[in-house]
């Protein structure tokens, strides 16, 4: 088999660079353990969310919205997409205050948004409890259903020759992969897009697993229009430690209630845990009490790839010549996946990408730039 580009693991992730790469020509080879888009493209909510707590987060991540809206184009039901917009929720005085803040940051980087006050507030979402100050809507976030986009990313990687491989890697080599099988697969690039487990073959990479759990209702369409966090996570999503719920409220197509989220590290455990749950759906029927009475369906758990600056890597590794990585995108990988496709296809042909590729690349991180690979190439 002849490859140019080995990408490790089948998520949003190493779907979105495949058909990139592969829109450019490039051979490249897919390796997946499980389903497609079985990991936390799986779980995750499917928020396509500008963020904004440092520019390379806001860059990345609203350069790619704008390659979301033209990709789900004219197949928007494919995808499962709707444009929600988020309304973040604004407790009190102080939090209104933040989402004045959040406004002139996103408007001044021309992206759509408008203050609430309480009474624009309660008009476009009535199941919040009384006594909320206000809130910021951003009209171009919105959601997908992302294991379906992830496979229709590699639908089109394929349709352009990518070859998938079903498999799991067990060792990098100098120019290839081992399978736990025994076969090998060479190519002189290798791109590491293993989400959550890309350290354990990777030892050195900074990269932890960040529990979160979710839950879902039965139907109830229109029980709120918009995606709905409250202001008060971007105090804890970013937290390096400890646990914490926040409250996050998305109206599927379906007329569905996902219901985020929590952050838990330090496990690798995927089970449900009954006190967290507990704990995450209370916080959220304090915002919306009549949720209290809807039937849940299902409930679950994903790992989300931590970093320790809370930006994704995206280049190539500084001290093991012809390994790559595109992971550590934490909670908002499904948002950067397209963003992160291009960045690491611009790289590799050596083409100017829309957006710097600076403040995402692996060398910014001691533990990669000081790592000596004494035998010449990838161990
Ligand atoms: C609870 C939760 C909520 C989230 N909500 C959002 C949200 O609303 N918006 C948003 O933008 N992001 C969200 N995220 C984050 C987002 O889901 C992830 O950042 C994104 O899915 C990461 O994709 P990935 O391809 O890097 O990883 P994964 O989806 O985990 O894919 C990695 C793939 O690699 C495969 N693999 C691993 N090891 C090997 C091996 N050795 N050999 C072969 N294959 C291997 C795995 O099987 C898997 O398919 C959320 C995450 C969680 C957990």
């Amino acid at each position: 088999m002849t490859t140019d580009v080995l990408i490790i693991g089948a998520g949003i992730i190493g779907a979105a660079c495949a058909e990139a790469l592969a829109a450019r020509g490039v051979q490249v080879t897919i390796i997946e353990q499980d389903a497609i888009g079985s990991g936390a493209t799986a779980a995750g909510m499917g928020h396509l969310v500008v963020m904004d707590d440092n520019a390379a987060e806001l860059a990345l991540s609203s350069y790619s919205l704008s390659l979301w809206r033209e990709f789900v184009g004219t197949a928007p039901g494919k995808h499962e997409y709707s444009r929600c917009g988020t309304i973040w929720v604004a407790a009190d005085d102080e939090e209104m205050d933040a989402a004045r803040a959040k406004g002139d940051v996103l408007s001044s980087h021309g992206i759509e948004c408008s203050l609430l006050g309480a009474a624009g507030l309660y008009e476009r979402e009535p199941a919040l409890r009384p006594g909320l100050a206000g809130g910021l809507l951003v009209s171009g976030d919105g959601l997908v259903y992302p294991p379906k986009s992830a496979r229709i990313m590699l639908e089109r990687a394929m349709a352009n020759g990518t070859q998938l491989v079903m498999g799991k890697v067990s060792a990098l080599l100098d120019g290839g992969v081992l399978l736990a099988d025994g076969r090998e697969l060479r190519a002189a690039t290798v791109v590491l897009a293993c989400g959550s487990r890309s350290a354990a073959l990777l030892p050195e990479l900074p990269v932890v697993p960040k529990k979160g759990h979710v839950a879902i209702t039965d139907r109830y369409p229109g029980f709120i229009r918009h995606q709905l966090v409250e202001l008060g996570y971007i105090k804890s999503a970013h937290a390096s430690s400890g646990e914490s719920v926040a409250f996050n409220l998305q109206p599927r197509p379906t007329g569905q209630i996902l219901i985020g989220s929590s952050r838990q590290f330090g496990t690798e455990d995927l089970s449900v845990e009954p006190a967290m749950m507990k704990r995450m759906l209370r916080h959220a029927a304090g915002f919306t009490p009549a949720l209290a009475g809807l039937n849940l369906l299902r409930c679950w758990t994903g790992m989300r790839a931590a970093s320790p600056d809370g930006l994704p890597l995206v280049g190539p590794h500084p001290g093991r010549p012809g390994l790559w990585l595109a992971t550590g995108h934490e909670g908002l990988g499904i948002t950067t996946s397209l963003a992160t496709a291009h960045l690491l296809a611009s790289q590799l042909l050596n083409d100017r990408p829309a957006i710097a590729a600076e403040p995402y690349l692996p060398a910014r991180f001691a533990a990669l730039a000081s790592h000596q690979n004494e035998h010449g190439g990838v161990q």
